[in-house]
Formats: C-alpha cells, sequence, structure tokens
C-alpha cells in the first residue's frame, strides 16, 4: 500500500500547519508513520489521497453513527445551504434539534448549541459556578472534556498520546481551582468533597470514559449522590457516548441523571456543532435569560443543525442495534486473534465503544491505561492500516463503528486482525 501522496501532503502540510494536522491525534505521533490525508468517505469506508481504501473504525471520532456521506444527512445538508449558510438569527431548525435532543435525554430540559464539545464543557463549568457561587471543579484523571484551560490537567486523548501531564500555557491559577482524582475512585470522591467543603462547583465526568481507551464508569449512581449531598452539580459529559452508545446516550443505558449535560459528535451529523443542556432551573441563569454570559456567532448554525437533525432522526432503534453488534462483533474478533497470538490482552466495552489494553488486568482508571503495554499498539495499528482497515491512532483511544459496516467489512477486518495480533506479539519495548 503506497501513501506517497499523503506523504507529500503531509510535507506540505507541517510547513503551513503546526505539526501539519488542526488536531494532534491526528498527526500519528503515538504510533508513528505517515498520517492519510483522506479524500473521500462513503458509508463505512475512507479513501486516501493515494487511492487506498479503508474500513473506517474511527467514524471521524465518533459522528458518523450511519457511516459517511448517508444520502439523507447529504440531502438536508444541501437543502440547508442552498437556503443560507448563516443567518446570525434564531431559526427553527434549532428549536427542533433542542427538541429532539431533549426529547431523547429525559434530564435534559432546556438545550443551549454551540460550536464544540469544548466549548461546551467550558460553558457547562462557567455555568455551574455561576449557579453555585463556587469555585471548584471536580474531573477525572483519564477524562478528556476538550481543552478548556481548567480541564487540561492530567487530561487524556491527545495529551496522553503527547505524554504531557499539563499543557504550558495553561496557569497555574487556572488549573488551581480544578481537582483531578482517579477516575471510579469513590473514597477519593468523599475525600475531596470533605477537603472542599461548600466550594466545589461542580463535578464533570465522562458519562462513561472512552478517552483513556473504553472504561465504564463504577461510580455514577454514588457520584450523582454525593454531588447533591454536598450541594454541587454532576455534569455528564455525553460528547462522545450521547446519541451514540443508544438513543438517549450513556443516560439510556444507565438512567444515572445529571444536572447539566454536553454533547457533541453524533448530535452535530459531522458538522461543528454541539451542545449543553440540563435543568431548566440552572440554564435558566444563562444569558440573556440570566447573568451568566455565553454566546456564539456560528451557534446554532442552519446547516450544521440541518445535519444533525438529519443524523439523529435517521438513528432509529434498528442503526443502535447495528452498532451494539458491530461492536461486539469487533470486539471477538480481537479477542480470539489476541488470544491465537498469544498476546496479553483485554477487550473492554463501554456501550458500543470498544478498546484493547495490552495487559491481562481489567482497566478502572487512568493508572491501569498507563499500566498496559502500549508499546504492543504501534505495529498492530500500523499492520492494520497496511490492511486496509483504519483503527484509532492512539492507543488511548476507543474504537467507533458504524452502522453501515458489512459482512466484507468485517472479513476484512478478520483478515487483517491476525496479522496485526502477531505484530504486537513480536513487538519489543
Ligand atoms: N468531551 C469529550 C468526552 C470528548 O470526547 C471530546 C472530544 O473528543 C470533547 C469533550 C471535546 O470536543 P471537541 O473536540 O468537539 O472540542
Amino acid at each position: 500500500m503506497t501513501s506517497t501522496r499523503s506523504q507529500a501532503l503531509f510535507e506540505r502540510a507541517a510547513a503551513v500547519i503546526p505539526g501539519g494536522v488542526n488536531s494532534p491525534v491526528r498527526a500519528f505521533h503515538s504510533v508513528g508513520g505517515t498520517p492519510r490525508f483522506m479524500v473521500r468517505g462513503e458509508g463505512p469506508h475512507l479513501w486516501d489521497a493515494d487511492g487506498n481504501r479503508y474500513v473506517d473504525l474511527v467514524s471521524s471520532w465518533g459522528p458518523m453513527i450511519l457511516g459517511h456521506a448517508h444520502p439523507e444527512v447529504v440531502d438536508a445538508v444541501r437543502a440547508a445551504a442552498v437556503s443560507g449558510l448563516s443567518f446570525g438569527t434564531p431559526t427553527e431548525g434549532e428549536v427542533e434539534l433542542a427538541e429532539e435532543i431533549i426529547d431523547r435525554v429525559a434530564p435534559v430540559q432546556q438545550v443551549r448549541l454551540v460550536n464544540s464539545g469544548t466549548e461546551a464543557t467550558m460553558s457547562a463549568i462557567r455555568l455551574a459556578r455561576g449557579f453555585t457561587g463556587r469555585r471548584k471543579v471536580v474531573k477525572f484523571a483519564g477524562c478528556y472534556h476538550g481543552h478548556v484551560d481548567a480541564l487540561l490537567a492530567e487530561a487524556g486523548s491527545g495529551v496522553a498520546t503527547l505524554g504531557l501531564p499539563t499543557s504550558p500555557g495553561v496557569t497555574g491559577a487556572q488549573a488551581a481551582d480544578t481537582v483531578v482524582l482517579p477516575y471510579n475512585d469513590l473514597d477519593a470522591l468523599r475525600a475531596a468533597f470533605a477537603e472542599h467543603a461548600g466550594e466545589i462547583a461542580c463535578v464533570i465526568t465522562e458519562a462513561a470514559a472512552g478517552n483513556m481507551g473504553a472504561v465504564a464508569p463504577r461510580h455514577n449512581a454514588e457520584l450523582r449522590e454525593l454531588c447533591h449531598a454536598h450541594g454541587a452539580l454532576l455534569v455528564m459529559d455525553e460528547v462522545m457516548t450521547g446519541f451514540r452508545v443508544s438513543r438517549a446516550g450513556w443516560y439510556g443505558l444507565e438512567q444515572v441523571a445529571g444536572d447539566l449535560y454536553t454533547f457533541g459528535k453524533v448530535m452535530s451529523g459531522g458538522l461543528p456543532a454541539a451542545a449543553f443542556g440540563g435543568r431548566a432551573d440552572v440554564m435558566a441563569r444563562l444569558a440573556p435569560a440570566g447573568p451568566v454570559y455565553q454566546a456564539g456567532t456560528l451557534s446554532g448554525n442552519p446547516v450544521a443543525v440541518a445535519a444533525g437533525l438529519a443524523t439523529l432522526r435517521a438513528a432509529t432503534d434498528d442503526v443502535y442495534r447495528a452498532l451494539d453488534a458491530n461492536a461486539a462483533r469487533l470486539g471477538a474478533l480481537f479477542t480470539a486473534a489476541l488470544t491465537d497470538a498469544g498476546v496479553p490482552h483485554r477487550v473492554q466495552f463501554a456501550g458500543n465503544l470498544v478498546s484493547v489494553f495490552f495487559t491481562e488486568d481489567e482497566v478502572v482508571d487512568y493508572a491501569g491505561a498507563q499500566a498496559a503495554q502500549t508499546w504492543r499498539f504501534p505495529p498492530f495499528f500500523h499492520a492494520l492500516l497496511e490492511r486496509g482497515v483504519y483503527p484509532p491512532p492512539s492507543a488511548f483511544e476507543a474504537w467507533f463503528v458504524n452502522a453501515a459496516m458489512t459482512e466484507e467489512d468485517f472479513a476484512v477486518i478478520a483478515d487483517a486482525l491476525p496479522h496485526a495480533a502477531r505484530a504486537a506479539a513480536e513487538a519489543t519495548r
């Protein structure tokens, strides 16, 4: 498989874009090699600039549950675009999207649309602080909530991949009000509430962790109880899980209600849109209804809203059944290939998010994810890539299936996996 054109584009990109990419994980730093420049996506497939076809197991980091260029979504985008790209006024589509979200996720009574998941979590935290009049925010190590200054403390995703504990440019003052705790550790949370009594505005958590690999939560119900006992809000970050792991996201699987929610990815249909929402009494504090400021020139953009609405409307029960079945099938293929090759591994699920950890121990937190033999991942990754499978280019990411995958795609994966498992077995530190 040749990657000459991707290589040439990457060199050109590196001259004008820092690191050649617009989001760090795309640069393949943790796996090495040349990032593939994609030119087309259709259904479960991507094609790169050299004409290679891949079965896509990243799905644009989550949004494309229906597969790429789904006809209903493309039609909706086209229809919206010809009617005008942006007005800077309210539109009916925004109301419909808010209604669709509220209809799906019972604890969400009001929604504000924004442009990225980062903006959603940043705004939710500001609102939680404004509502409670408190300063401190609790987050969990290995949970990634976007590149919000206050939340770039021991974050997972790109930052973990680069091995940076925090980012330069985040000041001590910005991080000082952030308390970082181990995921799934209720004793640590109880201790934090005791130590910072009356100071914690909110606890933000990935509803199910996907940014240290897939790690299902054990603590959500108690998190809610503890937050409420201490007058703090629970912010459920469903940017990754929302509308993917079920019709109602992780809430649909577990029914533990947060006070505030953040969404992105699937509800954007692949265009830049995201949202935060939750209890009406909390959302009422948001400008212009209340004093907590938040705004956006392109927020609720009609084309992005059309893509999101069309995606949610096409995401029927059959789509969720297909996502679950495809994730289970992928996980079973991982297990079979890695077992045959004698590679220590743990295949984990959080709903239909899947991950492979090269360890025999169950991973319940970030320390566990980091203790895995991540050096086995780059050869595993490249053996798949070479055989037409596009995996997430980091050991700390979940794998995202889509509902468009067919028998033929699973055959490609099944043929490639034994090679990848052998490559992982032969890897040296
Ligand atoms: N929250 C979670 C759980 C995420 O997975 C992400 C991105 O991957 C974000 C927030 C940030 O979203 P965005 O990349 O749209 O800013």
